[in-house]
């Protein structure tokens, strides 16, 4: 059934949007509580002292606290964990997107430099964090992939890891080589922590696809389908994705020139993020690029904001998310000022941390409340007891230099 929707132009929710954090869209008729919560999408292993309640009738509270609600069983609840650039603020990190899903799966999309500690801040199950899909092999993109290979195997996760990404013009520009390159590069981390952690926590395994490949199939399984198509981008080897689980259709752009198989391919999308980058003029300020430069990056490699908002207007989803800049006020209002010369559909300008629940009745966008300190996630019983080979140690000839004034306390029974 097709849903009539509103958008709810409220105080707070009007001023959100003018400072990009988002926007918020409502049916006349809430869903009930039935539909958007059920015990069956509870399987996640949660922190010590939350216990997730279920949103009923969509009263959704202002901010989402992570792990206090209960994911409905037909629902998406997509996370932007990073949104900035390779120059990274606190405020905003490399690309990444966590996207959770009713039926307990979970899903990254791009892992970009800095975006564990927003990740972390979440407290999730790692157990279930095994699957990334990279857009393009720019650190900005998957510059945290080891950071997420080591810090999910410490949190939980005992089984190997799974990055989905594209193949290049030449393989060693490929998703194959870049991974198997970068477990080389930390042959030592691997190594101290083989056998104190669950032996299959180490393993990664490479799902190398076809760039060129068109709305073709790269994952499917429990109801999940994702496909890749190619976006236009520095070099030949960068991808767009769709997600679509239950009817629902969540796209990640990557990185990308506005380009023809997007506008076809994105299509249907409930939420559809692209990127949207500074315009040229507010890009050289930010920067200090001269003109030329910031015109070339701006239009040529990336997509400016009136360019995005023509793409939304042909792709018309039910949310646009635009994300790849720091949301400063003045590049807010600058990005704001040229996607509404070209679109005028429901629109959220990502920050880290924003939310976004979507069912087929409504789409909710809020921000999370997270703790600067906050606690590593539990881990499992399967954690603990998966299979773990014996640790290693320093030689003989380093023990030797243990300091003689130094005795450290009996170990504690088992
Ligand atoms: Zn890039
Ligand atoms: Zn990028």
């Amino acid at each position: 059934m097709q849903s009539k929707i509103r958008i709810t132009w409220t105080a707070p929710f009007a001023l959100a949007v003018i400072i990009g954090i988002g926007i918020s869209v409502h049916l006349e008729h809430r869903a009930v509580a039935e539909e958007t919560a059920s015990p069956a999408a509870v399987a996640d292993a949660q922190p010590r002292g939350r216990t997730p309640t279920p949103i009923v009738d969509a009263q959704y509270p202002a901010s989402y606290f992570p792990n206090t609600e209960l994911l409905g069983d037909q629902e998406m609840r997509i996370t932007a964990l990073g949104t900035g650039m390779p120059n990274q603020t606190r405020a905003a990190v490399s690309i990444s997107y966590l996207v959770e899903l009713g039926n307990g799966d979970k899903f990254l999309f791009d892992i970009g430099s800095g975006s564990m500690a927003n990740l972390f801040s979440l407290r999730p199950d790692f157990s279930k964090l095994d699957k990334v899909f990279a857009s393009h092999l720019h650190i900005d993109h998957v510059g945290d992939f080891m950071g997420l290979h080591i810090g999910g195997w410490l949190s939980g996760r005992y089984t190997p890891i799974h990055f989905y990404g594209p193949s290049g013009s030449t393989p060693e520009l490929g998703s194959n080589a870049f991974v198997d390159a970068m477990q080389k590069g930390y042959a030592w981390d691997l190594t101290t922590r083989s056998g104190a952690l669950p032996d299959k926590g180490a393993q990664i395994v490479v799902h190398e696809f076809d760039y060129l490949q068109e709305n073709e199939i790269v994952y499917e399984d429990n109801g999940v389908t994702i496909r890749s198509w190619p976006a236009i981008h520095s070099l030949d080897g960068a991808v767009s994705y769709s997600l679509e689980w239950n009817g629902l259709k969540y796209v990640f752009g990557g990185d990308t020139y506005p380009n023809r198989w997007y506008a076809k391919y994105a299509k249907g999308a409930d939420v559809a993020s692209h990127e949207c980058f500074l315009p040229p003029k507010t890009l050289a300020e930010y920067f200090g690029w001269d003109l030329q430069q910031a015109t070339y990056v701006s239009t040529r490699v990336h997509t400016e904001p009136q360019a995005f908002g023509k793409v939304m207007s042909e792709v018309t989803p039910r949310l646009a998310v635009g994300y790849h800049s720091v949301q400063s006020p003045e590049n807010n209002a600058a990005i704001m000022d040229g996607v509404r010369k070209t679109y005028d559909g429901p629109l959220a300008l990502a920050r880290d941390l924003m939310v976004i629940n979507v069912t087929k009745d409504d789409i909710l966008v809020r921000m999370a409340t997270v703790d600067d300190y906050v606690l590593p996630p539990d881990v499992t019983e399967a954690y603990k007891e998966a299979p773990r080979t014996d640790e290693k140690h320093p030689s003989e000839a380093i023990l030797s230099g243990k300091w003689q004034g130094y005795t450290p306390p009996p170990m504690p029974q088992k």
